[in-house]
């Protein structure tokens, strides 16, 4: 059965339970600081499960993208060394909402495996939750029943908190769970060795491959359990392991998930899987990493310095890393990759398609980039090794090493190659204090405490923003939050008007004013698992008072005008660059709207003003906003709405239409284009590889713009005695420039030719059949220079050179000293340094040849005095 089958034929089989199939949710996640990336099946239903959101369908089954590098599930490490852990993997699985329970999961789970799949009953096991004195929690004597019905009792074993009882984060919901494993060893290895000793030991054939999950508590914050107000059947099975299992192969790598991509490598590299058991190690990881980041990428993630990009920096770079140091790879080839995953993995996925060009541009430039940063450390550390040489070291400085893996980014484990090839060590104590210092500066800097929700009253918030800025509103909940050394409260309220961060548009800010005319400032409102949280500096003084909730109207009209010109823009964008172009991100404030797009040249003069000119054409022709709220996604599509490839739409969504420019979208906007006045671009540039971005700002600031450029000619104007003609002015004042620069070089050139020799002319001799040359008077500093050095070349001997001048009202020294002198022990610079205290300055220069600037011109003649005394 080919993988492409399989992922149907569970599918199929849930869709005949009554079960609506729904899509997989986007991998990477936007809107929830508890996470970065979808772990499993069940994030998308997070809401629902706490009890945030709806139920819209009691049974739901799917199949979702997953990623598991950070937080909790961290599987990275093993990437590559394993044979069935991956960083992205697909996970199947069905759901219950307050449905179905245990008996009815168990049962379904067996069938699929069993009947449709037809595993071999004999090679299954099964794991159910033991039970936790010390948390009063008892042992699922339910699930083991339900078991009973199928498998031998030898078969179904008692496991621990850590391995049967699943939990989302620190808090959250969770409950006991069942974990299916099987053995797909040969009889013989069987007959040898148990299988019941090897459950859950880390063997790669004997393997879980599904979680059966009842989830019946929600932990908080004080670690405490209450129970979830419904109960919920979660389940997740890895689809490449069941791949592995139903294909009869010892690896996931081995199916024909990953085959594809492993010959691809193998043809680039030279080197064919299952030769040497180092390289395939390097294949595995990356035969992974460019599934996660390919797909990352096409979710709108772009590896980057901060957070989620990071990540998949990290996981690219270890990709690297491993072909550099194990398949010879010294230069970009993981980017040719792309096409065979998208051959392989694109009907399924069709974001990959639509993404392919971008992927590859920006794989192959974050390897080049990378590849030369490991040749800078590379070359660095060779340094390092090479100075502790010579002093007859072994071990190189904690410190140095340190430096090359923080600040340049170049891995440990290569410098520990590096130094291992060299016969060197590093001093490790030392390294490992700037690391726990460094953990120290990054866990300051990001500590945040947040408090359980006290609930005041029960309900959902009703968001009237759309509509009005002000509204009368009760408070649902609130909390605390510390971070660093701040504190603020998160309140929730039953209606609201304030817009919470989200699709690009800041969230409003405003007041929240209570029955005795006090009011409170709401700083700012955000999105966290469907709530919309109000952020205030102090509680007010009655929490179960009734409040007028008003949104700072001008921020909010201001926002407005940028998110509906964001629309225009974008729609301009297509128009005039192509249809190539999409968005790959926004930010709007009441101050600047930015938009990112793909494209991969420069936006030229001449297009900017074109998009400048449809977009005020637009705002002129006060186009009506057409709003559509709550209608069926596919309806919207008919009408042509522009959707975003890695968001992800609930089944209604609302349409924004102004006039030819029609989009999904949740943000506010003004009521007819008009009200954005005015529209600028006020900068474009690249971001990262085939991917730009625009700056733009409307209405009063435009004015203001325009404001501050008018100045600045009109100055201009005045300073060039009121011409009428500015730019004619300007090129006068550029030739008369040249003109003037050019006479100044040639009567200083005479001057200097002048002066030398009438400095020749007034040499003096000391006893000794020294050459004096003294200058004294006001000359520009580039003069005195020109001489000093001439008469250094024309007198290479005995020539001592000594000037006391003012330059543009300031004291110089200077003196020139010819060579035979400087080997008697006379430096120039030190000369200088001391004459210098007299004129309050200070300088110095070469042995042959200083200067000192200062600030009092009497003292010159005593500094030329003092000069002239080293010499007799
Ligand atoms: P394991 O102990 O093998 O790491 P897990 O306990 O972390 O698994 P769950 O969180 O229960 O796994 O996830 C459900 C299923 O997803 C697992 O039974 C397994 O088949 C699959 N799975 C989990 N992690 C990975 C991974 N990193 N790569 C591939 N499949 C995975
Ligand atoms: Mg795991």
């Amino acid at each position: 059965m080919t993988a492409k089958k399989i992922r149907q034929s569970f599918k199929d089989y849930f869709e005949n339970k009554n079960h609506k199939i729904v899509s997989s949710s986007p991998m990477i996640i936007k809107n929830d600081p508890t996470l970065m990336f979808t772990n499993a099946g069940m994030n998308q239903f997070k809401d629902v499960i706490l009890g945030n959101a709806l139920v819209k369908y009691t049974r739901i089954a799917n199949v979702q993208k997953c990623l598991r590098v950070n937080g909790k599930h961290n599987d990275l490490e093993e990437v590559g060394h394993d044979t069935y852990h991956h960083t992205m993997f697909e996970m199947l699985g069905n759901w219950s909402f307050g449905d179905y329970f245990k008996k009815e999961a168990i049962e379904y789970a067996w069938e699929y495996l069993t009947e449709i799949l037809k595993l071999d009953k004999d090679r299954l096991y099964v794991t159910i939750f033991e039970g936790n004195s010390s948390e009063k929690l008892e042992r699922d004597n339910e699930a083991a029943n339900y078991w009973g019905k199928y498998l031998p009792k030898s078969h179904i074993i008692d496991g621990n908190k850590k391995d049967n009882f699943w939990e989302m984060g620190n808090m959250g919901p969770c409950g006991p769970c069942s974990e299916i494993h099987i053995d797909i060893r040969s009889d013989e290895e069987r007959e040898k060795v148990d299988s019941l000793t090897l459950i859950n030991k880390n063997h790669p054939q004997v393997i879980e491959i599904w979680n059966l999950v009842f989830m019946q508590f929600n932990r908080k914050i004080d670690g405490s359990l209450e129970n979830l107000p419904q109960k919920v059947i979660d389940t997740g099975m890895g689809f490449e392991r069941l791949c592995m299992v139903v294909q009869g192969k010892a690896s996931n790598y081995d199916t024909d998930v990953f085959q594809t991509i492993i010959q691809a490598i193998s043809t680039i590299t030279k080197f064919s899987y299952g030769q040497n058991s180092q390289r395939d190690i390097a294949i595995r990881v990356v035969a992974d990493h460019i599934r996660t980041i390919a797909f990352s990428i096409a979710d709108g993630q772009l590896p980057s310095n901060t957070k989620a990009g990071y990540v998949i920096r990290r996981i690219l770079r270890r990709a690297v890393r491993y072909s550099y140091t194990f398949l010879e790879q010294k230069r970009a080839f993981i980017y040719r990759l792309i096409p065979s995953l998208v051959d392989s993995m694109g009907e399924v996925y069709p974001e990959l398609i639509a993404q392919k060009k971008m992927m590859q541009k920006v794989i192959k430039e974050e390897e080049n980039s990378f590849l030369q940063t490991l040749e800078i450390g590379t070359k660095l550390l060779n340094k390092k090794i090479q100075e502790a040489k010579t002093k007859n070291k072994t071990t190189i400085n904690g410190v140095d090493v340190f430096i090359l893996y923080d600040t340049y980014g170049f891995p440990l484990d290569l410098i520990k190659l590096i130094l291992h090839e060299q016969n060197m060590k590093m001093d490790k104590a030392s390294f490992d204090a700037e690391m726990s210092k460094q953990k120290e500066r990054a866990r300051n800097a990001t500590t945040i405490e947040t408090g359980d929700w006290i609930v005041l009253q029960e309900g959902d918030t009703q968001f009237v923003g759309y509509d009005t800025i002000t509204t009368q509103a009760r408070i649902l909940r609130c909390r605390k939050v510390k971070q660093k050394n701040t504190e603020y409260y998160q309140i929730v309220l039953d209606k609201t008007p304030f817009y919470a961060e989200m699709g690009g548009q800041i969230g409003d800010s405003g007041q929240l004013i209570d029955s005795n005319g006090i009011s409170i400032s709401i700083i700012d409102t955000k999105c966290e698992n469907n709530l919309v949280i109000h952020i205030i500096n102090q509680l007010p003084e009655n929490l179960y008072d009734t409040f007028n909730a008003e949104v700072d109207a001008r921020k909010r009209r201001a926002t407005e005008c940028n998110h509906t010109a964001t629309h225009l823009l974008h729609e301009a964008l297509r128009l005039v660059l192509g249809t190539h172009v999409e968005q790959k991100g926004s930010y709007v404030s009441s101050e600047v709207l930015r938009f990112d797009f793909s494209h991969f040249k420069k936006v030229t003069e001449k297009e900017i003003r074109q998009l400048e000119k449809i977009i005020t054409k637009k705002i002129r022709q006060n186009i009506a906003l057409e709003e559509k709220r709550h209608i069926p996604l596919v309806e919207a599509r008919r009408l042509g709405a522009i959707a975003l490839f890695y968001e992800k739409y609930e089944e209604n969504v609302r349409v924004i239409k102004f006039g030819s420019s029609i989009e999904l979208c949740g943000g506010t906007h003004t009521t007819s284009t008009g009200y954005i006045g005015n529209f600028r671009i006020i900068s474009e540039f690249s971001i990262s590889a085939g991917i730009r971005r625009i700056e733009a700002i409307t209405a009063e600031k435009v004015e203001s713009f325009f404001y501050a450029q008018q100045d600045i000619i009109h100055n201009a104007k005045m300073l060039l005695n009121h011409t009428s003609d500015l730019l004619q002015s300007i090129k006068k004042l550029i030739s008369e420039n040249i003109l003037l620069k050019k006479q100044v070089e040639t009567y200083n050139r005479e001057k200097t030719i002048f002066i030398k020799n009438q400095v020749i002319k007034t040499k003096k001799q000391t006893p000794s059949g020294i050459n004096l040359f003294i200058l004294e008077g006001f000359f520009p500093a580039s003069i005195v220079k020109d001489i000093a050095f001439q008469i250094g070349s024309e007198f290479t001997e005995k020539s001592y050179f000594a000037a006391a001048t003012v330059a543009e009202g300031k004291p110089l020294l200077t003196i020139m000293i010819s060579n035979d002198l400087v080997k008697n022990g006379l430096n120039a610079s030190q000369i200088v340094r001391e004459a210098s205290k007299i004129i309050k300055g200070n300088g110095g220069g070469q042995s042959h040849f200083a200067t000192a600037g200062g600030k009092d011109i009497n003292g010159l003649p005593m500094a030329l005095k003092e000069i002239l005394n080293k010499v007799h």
